[in-house]
């Protein structure tokens, strides 16, 4: 349940149910229902009611913060008839926070250390108020702010922990593995993967498409850790096998990260030069601490003039066959190469849209090159995206093919 006037009006979209429902599919557990309530007493306690009726537990965000709207806290204590107290150590940690950022202390910021008698704290490590948890009946109600990073943090770490203890052992050993993809479409991966069984194998497998990429997870419950390794390995078997040349990363890595670890680990250096990714592709790779291992420079060539003078795309190039062609593309990731000299140069040029588009080069068309000190890739791709989609999809194709020639699958593609 998340609460706020601010979800209820429209003006924020609720971003922690989705988040908070994936990290308790992750675990095996299935979310009964979703609800988002004002900052109103008598909608809470409402809300809470007709969860519990349906549910064992119930994770509240929002309406922890220190102004009189925010009153979930002593909603959720009246609902109960419990009393309410200010807990010294939440206390503290606002008290020495406030210190930590030389913020000026107010006196309602007390009521960020309140909770209902009995409750079990949960600490906030990134923001002010801390969380706690409830057990009713049998059921668990557990509390935390509803700032989307301090959520991120405390229900990993704070209430998945609570509800492991609580449940663990109706739910047996849960284990999950995130396999992400890219270049293929959700609908796609659906029909690659209809003829496997997952059922059988004790394996629930659900597909969450995540721009630019499309994610699975697996998931196992079995009677012991072993058991519920050994089903998501072989799980993950069916899948890699018919999906191995889109899948890039598992759980917490990113595209980018794959590339950084393989560039790294390898010892290339790398340059890049981006038409009409305007940097994308740069920015995503120092998105990774440590990039400075690896990538030498990052040129934007936005206009031919740009192609022409830094990276020596000759004239009769750009004239004859344009700024967006496969010739173009392979000049520029052979010339930001010599430039930078790097082990590796790749490159962008496409038309991202919404205008600019030709009957031979429509809106979406990119070519991505990548050269090495001895040949160089070309390869070109048409996205059907708006320009900000486009541009998203460019940089992926970018990054794709690296890690594709990081693993060596680029050299034996025919
Ligand atoms: P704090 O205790 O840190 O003051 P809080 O519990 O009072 O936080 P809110 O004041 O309700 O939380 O929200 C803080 C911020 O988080 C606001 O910017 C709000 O828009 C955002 N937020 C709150 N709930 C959600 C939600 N369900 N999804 C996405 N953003 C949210
Ligand atoms: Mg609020």
């Amino acid at each position: 349940m998340t609460i706020g006037n601010e979800l209820i009006s429209g003006k924020t979209q609720d971003t922690n149910s989705s988040f908070i429902a994936r990290q308790l599919h992750a675990q095996g557990w299935q979310t009964s229902v979703i609800m988002s309530v004002p900052d109103d007493e008598g909608a809470i306690q409402e809300g809470l009611n007709y969860i519990m009726s349906l549910s064992d537990a119930v994770v509240v965000t929002g309406g922890l913060g220190p102004t009189a709207d925010d009153i979930t806290t002593s909603a959720i204590a009246r609902a109960f008839g419990l009393g309410i107290y200010s807990d010294q150590a939440a206390l503290k940690h606002i008290r020495d926070r406030f210190e930590k950022f030389h913020l000026k202390w107010t006196a309602n910021n007390e009521k960020q250390a309140q909770v209902p008698e009995g409750a079990e704290t949960i600490k906030n490590s990134v923001g002010m108020a801390w969380g706690y948890s409830l057990k009713k009946d049998g059921k668990i109600i557990a509390v935390v702010p509803g700032v989307p990073s301090e959520v991120k943090r405390m229900v990993p770490d704070g209430i998945i922990p609570i509800l492991r203890k609580e449940f663990r052992d109706a739910a047996g050993h849960v284990e999950s593995r995130t396999i992400k993809l890219s270049g293929i479409t959700e609908a796609n991966v659906d029909q690659v993967l209809a003829d496997v069984d997952f059922g059988s194998l004790g394996v629930n497998i659900g597909f969450y498409p995540n721009f630019p990429e499309i994610q699975i997870v697996l998931t196992a419950i079995a009677a012991t850790e072993k058991d519920a390794k050994e089903r998501i390995i072989v799980a993950d078997e069916r899948v890699s096998e018919r999906l191995q040349q889109y899948i890039f990363a598992y759980d917490q890595d990113t595209l980018e990260s794959i590339v950084a670890g393989l560039l790294t680990d390898k010892n290339l250096t790398l340059a890049v030069a981006e038409s009409c990714t305007g940097g994308l592709v740069t920015d995503r790779l120092t998105d990774v601490p440590g990039s400075s291992a690896f990538l030498e420079r990052g040129v934007i060539a936005y206009s031919n003039d740009c192609k022409a003078d830094l990276l020596g795309v000759p004239e009769d190039v750009l004239k004859e066959f344009g700024a967006v062609s496969e010739k173009t593309a392979v000049s520029m990731a052979e010339g930001v190469r010599k430039l930078g000299k790097c082990n590796l140069g790749i490159s962008t040029t496409g038309i991202a849209g919404p205008t600019g588009g030709t009957a031979d080069k429509p809106v979406g068309t990119v070519f991505v090159a990548l050269a090495d000190e001895t040949k160089t890739f070309c390869r070109h791709h048409t996205f059907r995206w708006d320009r900000w989609r486009n541009k998203t999809m460019m940089s992926q194709a970018a990054l794709m093919m690296l890690k594709r020639y990081l693993t060596g699958e680029l050299q034996h593609e025919r």
